[in-house]
């Protein structure tokens, strides 16, 4: 054993967004150990995406504190002084998380491969043919091993998902964030999503997970985290938090979608 102990992967503290006059996180506060498994589950406009946004830098918060990995999101800390990070610093601290949207954004004009292979070129410097051959492993695992010169309109959303899921592992992340991977999906191409992310849980990734999915959240969850209004209500183990939830809104929600 090291003597060092790994800081959280996501350590919020009080986090405070506000967009104008709507203040959208009041104070969340949420930890995400090395390995863990979290998913987000809460109504529309509950503030869940802008949480999300802000662990990837797409945001800045007004208030609190936000880490990843024990590096403050968005500032460098020398001293006691903070310094707000330049661009470029920025873009370095987000090849290392990796996002998958609800609509995959996969870029049309380019093969299931090359979508996979074009940051880790761009960004990362690697060489054209190591790129390829990882992607092509990556493509492998999400099970398109015969789909790398389809471009996506040839594909079906669940397959352009797992495009997307494989694209974001192409950068070599060590944490993936998921919001609402499976939401625009038909029912019937949902499953493969799902499997995907399940054993890339299994491998030891961390994820932070928004999802609508209550069995994926029951099985493959941590902790479950319950947000409303821009705040969680209430977070525990799946048995907990989905079976024996504490807070009438929690109770409420999940009466809905259960
Ligand atoms: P969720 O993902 O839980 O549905 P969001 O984080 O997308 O919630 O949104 C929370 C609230 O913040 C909503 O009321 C939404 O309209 C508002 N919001 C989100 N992004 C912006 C933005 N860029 N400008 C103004 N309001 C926003
Ligand atoms: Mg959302």
């Amino acid at each position: 054993m090291s003597a060092t102990t790994r800081p959280p992967m996501v350590l919020a503290e009080s986090v405070h967004k506000r967009f104008g006059r709507l203040e959208v996180l009041q104070g969340v506060s949420l930890t995400v150990q090395p390995g863990e498994v979290t998913c987000i589950i809460g109504p529309s406009g509950s503030g869940k995406s802008t949480f999300l946004r802000c662990v990837n830098h797409l945001e800045q918060i007004d208030a609190g504190r936000l880490s990843v990995d024990g590096e403050l999101v968005g500032y460098r800390q020398q001293g006691d002084k903070l310094y707000e990070l330049r661009e470029g610093e920025v873009a370095r601290k987000r090849a290392d998380i990796g996002m998958v949207f609800q609509h995959f954004n996969l870029f049309g004009h380019m093969t299931a491969l090359q979508n996979v292979c074009e940051a880790p070129v761009q960004v990362k410097g690697v060489g054209r043919r190591q790129a390829r051959e990882h992607g092509a492993a990556l493509l492998e695992r999400v099970g398109l091993g015969d789909k790398l010169g389809a471009y996506p309109s040839q594909l079906s959303g669940g397959q352009q998902q797992r495009v997307a899921i494989a694209r974001a592992l192409a950068m070599r992340p060590k944490l993936m964030l998921f919001d609402e991977p499976t939401s625009a999906l038909d029912p019937e191409l949902v499953g493969d999503v799902l499997k995907v992310m399940r054993e890339l849980a299994e491998e030891g990734m961390t994820m932070l997970v928004v999802t609508h999915e209550m069995g994926f959240a029951r099985e493959v969850a941590d902790t479950v985290v319950f947000m409303d209004g821009g705040t969680i209500v209430e977070a525990g183990t799946p048995a907990q938090l989905l079976a024996n939830p504490r807070e009438p809104r929690t109770r409420d929600f999940l009466s809905k979608v259960l």
